[in-house]
């Protein structure tokens, strides 16, 4: 046996979502709506050229491979999905999901293939799934697979939130699998062939709202309880056995993960883009990178996505309010399995968790030790509007609050309030007459504020460094290290994922991947928006 089926023979395959929960008894790999079922078992296409670009060595040993990969060729073969190893049992999941607000009907994994799941040494359970490895009964108008530069910015973002302490589905591995995949970037008709690639995601359980959305919407209520069950027992064990008082109970929690999931969004920046309901998943997780990015330039009403351009559905500031719809749509989805009422605890949970955790996530970003009901909301209304008057880099602006020497008494004129800052602005000449003295009286304020909790310079900057992160996967950064792989250089993809596994240390020789957005990135497709064509 060679070293490498040695080295992937540590995944120990055990898998129980097709062993436990209702398959799809039609075989065929067509496009069709599937009825009363979780999942159709679907094999992945045979690439013609896998070619290793990158692993998460975090990832890799979690699942017991180990930090390095010994033959990348092999490795490049199972994970474009062209080699299977025993214990694996593919397949592509059924769900559905509102897109944009308005019921979509089925969706389910069009060009996502679990391979199966892997139970690890310490006994946590890793569900390992290819993005992009060619169609399912579910790929609809799709092909089923994806391009390099959608795969590269997946598994980038995947690996920098987990390091950012977002919680999120991982990424194992990025192939590139060596055939064309052909796409109409700007939707204008002038389509072209781009490499097609592939992503091993990795995740507990990649169940989302849709899964149980389309069971409640096609009225199968014997199915939505099996997973119901399901889900509570192998990814809730902690809440018992399954009953109306555990649904609640179970609802309850959904409601209380996706508010600390959106408040985390919301610390460092993030903009999901595509908030559909089939883009939520059960665990709390960041799940489908499409078009995402994030805030340079801090702005509510910002959203990546050009399909989104007019109604800005998705934009930033709106995501709490969209989380709780989306929550909204699963409690009606899961109405068949208890009394009517009984999710309305779990919609309040979210409401008083998301408030309660956003005021304190704030504090925590501004340095205050506590967030004070009395002086703290209006300093954090009048730093809604300070942020949005003058252009200011969101990044930069927090991470720079820390040098700012809230008990320098000597500190009081404009300029030196200011001088801590200047960095984080985009326009110097916005700076200027009503907008300056603003954001000076806005600091004077927040000075005074910071002082009453007392301690020192050094422990307020360590503090404040620790929820304001200085490196994260600026929209630019991302579409530079695109621009390299498709001429074949993946150095820089290596080199982001180097960089953003410690966001929130100071790495001086990194400094040029810290800075504000050049002005060439303003609007270029890429760095600025992005259609969903990947
Ligand atoms: P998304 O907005 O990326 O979450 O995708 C919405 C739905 O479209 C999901 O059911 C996806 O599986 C499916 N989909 C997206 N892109 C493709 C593709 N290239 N081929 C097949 N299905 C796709
Ligand atoms: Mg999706």
């Amino acid at each position: 046996m060679t070293a490498v089926q040695s080295q992937l023979d540590a995944l120990n395959f055990d898998n129980k979502f097709v062993r436990e929960l209702p398959e799809d008894p039609k075989s065929t790999n067509k496009r069709r709506q599937v009825y009363k079922s979780c999942f159709s078992r679907v094999r992945p296409v045979e690439c013609s050229a896998p070619k290793f670009i990158a692993h998460a060595k975090e990832v890799s040993e979690m699942l017991d491979l180990g930090e390095e990969i010994l033959d990348k060729a092999a490795f490049a073969g199972v994970f474009s999905g062209k080699d299977q190893l025993p214990g694996m049992d593919s397949f592509a999941m059924c769900y559905g999901g509102h897109q944009f607000g308005n019921w979509a009907g089925q969706l389910g994994d069009g060009r996502a293939i679990n391979l199966g799941e892997v139970v690890n040494k310490a006994g946590q359970r890793w569900t390992l799934q290819l993005k992009g490895a060619g169609p399912t009964p579910y790929s609809r108008m799709g092909d089923g697979f994806a391009v390099l530069r959608s795969s590269i910015r997946e598994f980038l973002c995947s690996e920098a939130m987990y390091h950012l302490g977002v919680p999120t589905t991982r990424a194992l591995s990025l192939v590139e699998t060596g055939d064309p995949v052909m796409r109409d970037m700007f939707y204008d008709g002038r389509a072209k062939n781009e490499p097609g690639a592939v992503v091993c995601r990795v995740a507990p359980s990649f169940v989302r709202f849709g899964s149980f959305q389309i069971f409640g919407a096609r009225n199968e209520h014997e199915e939505l309880k099996a997973l119901a069950d399901y889900t509570i027992k192998t990814d809730f064990p902690q809440l018992g056995e399954p009953s109306e008082a555990v649904y609640a109970k179970w609802f309850e929690e959904i409601c209380v993960k996706t508010a600390e999931l959106v408040i985390h969004w919301m610390r460092v920046g993030f903009v999901h883009g595509v908030l559909n309901t089939d883009n939520m998943s059960i665990l709390g997780l960041t799940i489908d990178y499409g078009p995402y990015g994030w805030l340079d330039n801090y702005d509510a009403m910002w959203t990546p996505n050009t399909t989104d351009k007019s109604n800005r559905r998705y934009r930033y500031g709106a995501q709490p309010e969209i989380a709780l719809w989306n929550l909204v749509q699963l409690a009606t989805a899961l109405t068949p399995l208890a009394k009517k009422g009984v999710f309305e605890s779990g919609l309040e949970a979210y409401g008083e968790a998301f408030n309660s955790g956003w005021k304190t996530m704030m504090a925590q970003k501004l340095g205050f030790k506590n967030f004070d009901e009395q002086t703290d909301d209006h300093i954090l209304k009048e730093l809604q509007s300070i942020l949005q008057i003058v252009e200011t880099d969101m990044t930069i602006f927090f991470r720079k609050l820390a040098d700012f020497n809230v008990f320098d008494e000597s500190m009081t004129t404009t300029d030196q309030l200011l001088a801590p800052l200047l960095e984080a602005y985009y326009i110097e000449t916005e700076l200027s007459g009503e907008n300056r003295n603003r954001i000076a009286n806005w600091l004077r304020i927040y000075k005074f504020r910071g002082a009453q909790d007392g301690g020192t310079v050094e422990e307020r900057r360590e503090r404040m460094n620790r929820v304001n992160p200085k490196y994260v996967l600026r929209n630019y950064l991302a579409q530079e290290a695109i621009e390299l792989a498709e001429k074949g250089d993946y150095s820089r993809i290596h080199k982001l994922l180097e960089i953003m596994r410690k966001p929130y240390e100071e790495q001086s020789k990194n400094e040029e991947f810290a800075k504000k957005r050049p002005d060439w990135a303003r609007d270029k497709p890429g760095c600025s928006t992005l259609s969903c064509s990947s």
